[in-house]
């Protein structure tokens, strides 16, 4: 690979590299784009790069972090809605609360949580939009990633056809935007149970076009999977509610083998399957034959629900994982640090790194952002200082810390 002039060595008592060991005392040399051109011993690399002046760092370099799933858009409801009653009565919450704002008073609050994201370390996102409120906020924060516009059931309903009247609009809103869309977006299903199995294919084939993954909520709660099931639970009482027609939304299957029917595992890429927390050993399975990646909202579930998935089911069937931290409506900031944070607190005999890797480079997998996630050459994936650090430990200091210290060296 051709690389640039270096132009920087930025040295540290630790680099975490996230694709390969933690480094202690080592440097980075980045080139004028901020590209990664070398990684190693701080010894080695300034006697490879003698004529770059040191640049010092104070704890340890990372590359930034990549939240595989939040809602930009719904960040005004920070605080507002009621936990620990299970998804059906959060998500009910939702609509009627977010009509009290204006979009103004949304649009502010979708802004001042993208700029904390980034100061929280945050270099992408997976974010979901049912409206395109977000996109302005996300790109004025500087956030690269995935925009995954999401399509229910209502919208077909309304339009005739969801994927073509979202696409318009999204053409629409940017050719009229001063903004550049830094996001690729993707047409994304809700979950199972806000969209009929017509639809829900379609919006399947058109993500396989993309060259990026879409994403789901899946296995979230009970109550989705009594709706598949047999058509019993909240969910069910609701859809009667909205007038869909019984039957279409059970098809007798769990929710992994309906995703698979349903041809989500067509394409190139797998689509991220956002919470599982109610996954059997059949959806495991799935997930791991479709080499479909996991992404984690912990502290959403915990707030919503009151439980977490079955992690250590999860890591002894080698799925992919990948973190992210769900809306403001569940959650209480978008940074990755709390949701570590929380992972570590309820498995301390679980590895730290693996929730470091799930923040970084398991995101930008899972997104499919080959340049994003890691510390290696040819990569360019945004470069913080994070401290305090335990010089002695410091994956397990850093994952513990809830709110460290960031400080963006290179920006992605
Ligand atoms: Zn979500």
């Amino acid at each position: 690979m051709a690389l640039s002039n270096p132009t920087r060595l930025i040295s540290a008592p630790w680099v975490l590299p996230m694709a390969g060991p933690a480094l202690a005392d080592a440097a980075v040399v980045v080139d004028g784009a901020d590209t990664i051109v070398a990684v190693g011993p701080r010894a080695e690399i300034k006697s490879a790069f003698p004529a770059l002046p040191e640049e010092r760092a104070q704890g340890a370099l990372l590359p930034g972090l990549v939240n595989a799933h939040t809602h930009v858009e719904l960040s005004v409801l920070a605080g507002r809605l009621r936990g620990g009653e299970g998804l059906v009565s959060w998500a009910t919450q939702v609509g009627r609360e977010t009509a009290a704002f204006s979009a103004e008073q949304r649009f502010d609050a979708a802004r001042r949580a993208a700029l904390a994201a980034v100061a929280a370390g945050t270099a992408a996102v997976g974010d979901v939009g049912n409206t395109l409120l977000a996109i302005p906020a996300l790109a004025e924060a500087g956030l690269v990633g995935v925009f995954f516009h999401e399509l229910l059931g209502s919208r077909e309903a309304v339009t005739g056809d969801a994927l073509a009247g979202a696409e318009r609009e999204y053409r629409e809103f940017v050719e009229s935007s001063p903004w550049p869309a830094r996001l690729a977006r993707v047409p994304a299903p809700h979950a199972l149970y806000s969209a009929g199995p017509d639809l829900l294919r379609r919006i399947f084939a058109a993500a396989a076009g993309t060259g990026h993954p879409t994403s789901i909520h899946i296995a979230e709660g009970e109550d989705e999977i009594q709706l598949l099931r047999d058509g019993s639970g909240r969910w069910a009482e609701i859809l009667a509610l909205l007038q869909v027609p019984a039957g279409s939304r059970t098809p007798g299957l769990g929710p992994l083998a309906y995703l698979e029917s349903l041809g989500a595992f067509a394409g190139e890429r797998p689509p991220l399957l956002v919470h599982m927390v109610c996954a059997s050993a059949e959806d495991i399975a799935l997930a791991h034959k479709h080499r479909a990646p996991v992404v984690l909202c912990p502290r959403s579930n915990l707030h919503i629900g009151g439980r977490l998935p079955d992690l250590r089911a999860f890591l002894s069937a080698g799925l992919a994982l990948a973190l992210g931290s769900d809306s403001l409506g569940s959650s209480p900031d978008l940074s990755l640090w709390g949701e570590m944070a929380a992972l570590a607190s309820h498995f301390p005999d679980i590895a730290p790194e693996i929730w470091l890797r799930a923040a970084t480079v398991g995101g930008a997998a899972a997104l499919g952002l080959a340049a994003l996630g890691a510390l290696v050459p040819g990569k360019r994936p945004g470069i913080m200082d994070v401290t305090p650090i335990d010089t002695q430990a410091p994956c397990a200091s850093l994952v513990a810390a809830a709110t460290p210290s960031v400080r963006w060296v290179a920006r992605p």
